[in-house]
């Protein structure tokens, strides 16, 4: 039997303000210990689908009025953001969000919310972020609003990686870097899912890296998903290369 997939959206509508359609019946799998890519332009829908997920759209005024959303097989539309976290799944928001006041070391405190396995296995698990980015074990004194785009971003996810996840939802994590730190960005994303078993389902309007390293990809446009497909078979795909990645 087919296993249970870690994320199953199934044909999810959201309004926001009771009136603006913005998405139009998405449905995904993210399978167990998958990179999922989720793609599209500017506006397609890709952050709504993702706050949908983990239930942070409350806060702009936006609602799932169908579909439902599984996590392991179970329902969970009526989970809270936290509980959502509590269960292994946990969003990185767009723009690196970091509490720039506070230090690198501190940010990566702060995910650690949810825990109540105590300080020493928060603190390994500390370790165990600074190993993955050691950039913020150097440093990790520096306030976070000083430190560069790309700590930032490792910041987020690491900060994330305190939660224990088993699904992080990562909302444009090339955005706004350098080619060379996207592809840092991305090679721990890989790192992650082979070395912690971390399932990925990831927004991206860099469909070119995001299908570089993604084993499934969905293109969203206007709110539906217009193509999926196996991630390098996306990459040859005649429409793909002319609209999303940029060859004639
Ligand atoms: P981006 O690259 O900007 O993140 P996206 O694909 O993630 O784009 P969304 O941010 O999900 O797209 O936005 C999808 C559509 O929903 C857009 O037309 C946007 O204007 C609209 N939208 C987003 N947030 C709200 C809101 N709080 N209220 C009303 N409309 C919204």
């Amino acid at each position: 039997a087919a296993q249970t997939p870690i994320l199953s959206v199934n044909n999810i509508e959201v309004i926001y303000d009771h009136v603006i359609l913005v998405l139009k019946g998405v449905s995904l799998v993210v399978p167990q210990g998958g990179i999922v890519a989720l793609l599209g332009a500017n506006g397609a829908g890709k952050t709504t689908t993702l706050k949908a997920i983990s239930n942070l759209l409350r806060s702009e005024r936006g609602e799932v009025t169908k579909g439902s959303i599984e996590l392991e097989g179970k329902r969970i539309e009526a989970q809270t953001a936290n509980e959502l976290v509590r269960r292994g799944c946990i969003q990185v928001m767009e723009g690196r969000h970091c509490f720039g006041h506070l230090t690198i070391e501190e940010n990566l405190l702060t995910g650690a919310f949810t825990r109540r396995d105590g300080k020493a296995a928060i603190k390994r698990d500390m370790e165990m972020v600074y190993d993955y980015f050691p950039r913020l074990r150097e440093r990790r004194t520096s306030q976070a609003g000083y430190t560069s785009g790309g700590e930032q971003q490792m910041t987020a996810i690491g900060r994330a990686l305190m939660s224990r996840p088993k699904m992080i939802l990562l909302d444009e994590p090339s955005m706004g870097l350098a080619p060379q730190l996207q592809e840092e960005i991305f090679e721990i994303v890989k790192k992650l899912n082979q070395q912690e078993g971390v399932s990925f389902l990831l927004a991206e309007q860099n469909t070119n890296i995001a299908l570089r390293y993604a084993t499934y990809g969905y293109i969203l446009e206007s709110g539906r998903i217009v193509m999926d497909g196996v991630a390098s078979d996306l990459r040859e795909n005649e429409d793909v290369k002319e609209f999303y990645l940029g060859v004639g």
